[in-house]
């Protein structure tokens, strides 16, 4: 392997850090030599404003969907992902609802939104000067030369060489990112499921899945065929319908029956990854219970779900998932 690589290899591996900022930038500076079209230049200057276009759409991904923790300190949010949240927050109200976007998807100009858009680059690029740009060559002391900086406009330079070794190696480098990249949001976060989540982000395949398979099942706990909103309690017409996680999806990122119940739609679309109160899981504890009762004397097969609901009541699934998810 290229000499230049190896180094880049081994800032990734073992350059310290207590976010996940370092891994953002290689990321970015990786995927721009990769999108180099002109390759007959001497050297190539990256501006800080697009690698931080860069940062924000990963940032983006990764807490629009699962809101994963960046940092180790959780008191003090690092500022990038703060101006994320912004930004994102600014999109929930312009859209009125809690429904997450990939951000390759939005259109900022359309909402209106240009101005917060410039706002959160604006941001990141400070925070890019003031501290990832010269950190992220600096490892247990020694310095790694391996691009040129200007710390005041905000540009990137590497030779065209470099450059091309970078676009080469994109694929193993961008595997061994990402693979840091995942162990850090190990160390920071207690959600379940880290690596499927970082891994459905980066290849944009998050999709939420039909429940209607479970409608069966869920139909158990109503005697009379009314189906009942778990959190308002009232009927809820045919249209209106909708099955919903209680310990946010964005957290478990699956589908178990123990944590679904039936709700009004509106009631589903307008709440985001707010951790459900005490009494709502005490009733999700009983109403399991009650749902295994009525498994076992159903003619439904008493098959993987059952299983699973049999496994969660015993190993106090509900209230541990829920301890966790609130912090
Ligand atoms: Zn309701």
């Amino acid at each position: 392997m290229d000499e230049y690589i190896k180094i880049w290899n081994y800032i990734i591996m073992n350059g310290g850090y207590d976010n996940t900022y370092k891994m953002a930038w290689a990321k970015a500076v990786v995927e721009l030599s990769i999108a180099v079209q002109d390759r007959g230049q001497h050297s190539v200057t990256f501006t800080f404003k697009q690698i931080a276009e860069k940062y924000l759409s990963y940032y983006w991904n990764q807490t629009i969907y699962f809101d994963l923790v960046q940092g180790s300190n959780l008191k003090k949010i690092p500022e990038i992902v703060n101006s994320t949240k912004a930004l994102i927050e600014q999109y929930h109200l312009t859209k009125r609802n809690y429904l997450p976007e990939r951000f390759e998807k939005v259109q900022f100009e359309r909402l209106g939104l240009s101005l917060a858009y410039q706002d959160a680059i604006g941001n990141i690029v400070k925070t890019l000067k003031k501290d990832v740009c010269y950190r992220f060559l600096n490892v247990g002391g020694i310095t790694y030369n391996i691009y040129e900086l200007d710390r005041k406009v905000g540009l990137v330079t590497l030779s065209a060489d470099r450059v091309r070794g970078l676009a080469e190696y994109s694929e193993l480098l961008l595997q061994v990112i990402n693979y840091r990249w995942t162990q850090m949001l190990e160390s920071f976060n207690y959600s379940p499921k880290i690596a499927m989540k970082v891994r459905a982000i980066a290849e944009g395949k998050i999709r939420r899945n039909n429940l209607s398979s479970f409608h069966p099942y869920l139909d158990l706990a109503f005697d009379n065929g009314e189906r009942i909103c778990f959190y308002c309690q009232q009927p809820i017409s045919d249209e209106d319908l909708s099955v919903d996680h209680v310990i946010p999806w964005s957290y478990m990122f699956s589908d178990d029956l123990w944590n679904l119940v039936y709700s009004h739609k509106t009631e589903n679309s307008s709440k985001s990854n707010i951790s459900p109160l005490e009494e709502v899981i005490v009733r999700l504890e009983q109403r399991n219970k009650l749902l295994k009762q009525k498994l076992e004397k159903s003619v439904l097969k008493k098959d993987k779900q059952y299983d699973q609901l049999n496994l969660a009541i015993e190993k106090d699934y509900v209230r541990k998932f829920w301890i966790a998810a609130k912090g």
